[in-house]
């Protein structure tokens, strides 16, 4: 029998998840996948089909819409990375852009988008070792992960990494602060399946890590992981 894992990497916004993730998926070669994108990509398809308007989402069309939209990943063998592809077109940029991150804990608190999103996700998962990195994959989409971590730092820390990385200077670094605040503060209160540490979760704060120090721990708890579950 081929024993095959999977490690959820949850946390607050921007603390840096996704490059853990891709760090582990290159390292032990396994799928990163990124299910923020997914929520982000649905964002966008309301926008562009005026689905979301003055902040408010229209729930009854995008119910009604949710069947006719696809979110898949593409592999950029150039970049090394996958991209986001929605109903065949590739929005990797677009879904990254502060109007987007400014709506999406609108759209990922309604129950039918999250029930669409997690069986997509638990079907990516189901023959294939994945990373996944989000918000409810511990304790929602993969409940019984072999590894789960659990990232923050603190919100300061995070606005600035995430405004250096932003290329919009539109965006003042207050107003990225604001979003980040905002967004921790819906996804950890939202009714169905809030952001919550998984009580297997390893914790880890990386507001004084370097990237070099924090792979180095995680490696060495991902590399004894591994050495007892295929020993056992
Ligand atoms: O990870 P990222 O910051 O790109 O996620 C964007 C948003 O998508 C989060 O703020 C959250 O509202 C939503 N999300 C979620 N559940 C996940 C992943 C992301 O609700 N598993």
């Amino acid at each position: 029998m081929t024993k095959k894992i999977n490690i959820a990497i949850d946390g607050h916004s921007s603390c840096g998840k996704s490059t853990i993730a891709k760090a582990i998926a290159r390292q032990f070669g396994m799928h990163y996948i990124d299910s923020g994108a997914m929520y982000r990509a649905i964002t966008l398809y309301c926008l562009e089909n005026e689905i979301i308007q003055e902040k408010k989402v229209n729930h009854q069309k995008l119910i009604a819409c949710l069947d006719a939209i696809s979110v898949t990943f593409r592999f950029n063998a150039e970049k090394g990375e996958s991209e986001t592809i929605l109903n065949g077109k590739n929005v990797e940029s677009a879904i990254r852009e502060h109007k987007v991150s400014s709506l999406v804990s609108i759209v990922s608190q309604i129950k039918e988008v999250r029930d669409k999103l997690v069986v997509l996700q638990r079907e990516i998962g189901e023959d294939k070792a994945v990373v996944m990195d989000g918000r409810d994959i511990g304790t929602k989409v993969f409940p019984n992960a072999g590894l789960k971590f659990f990232i923050t730092a603190r919100a300061e820390i995070r606005a600035q990494r995430r405004f250096d990385e932003l290329g919009d200077k539109a965006v003042s670094f207050q107003q990225v602060l604001e979003n980040l605040k905002e967004r921790d503060e819906k996804d950890s209160n939202r009714a169905i399946n809030p952001l919550k540490i998984a009580k297997d979760a390893i914790v880890i704060d990386n507001s004084e890590k370097t990237e070099q120090e924090q792979n180095e721990l995680i490696f060495k708890i991902v590399k004894d992981f591994f050495f007892t579950y295929f020993l056992f």
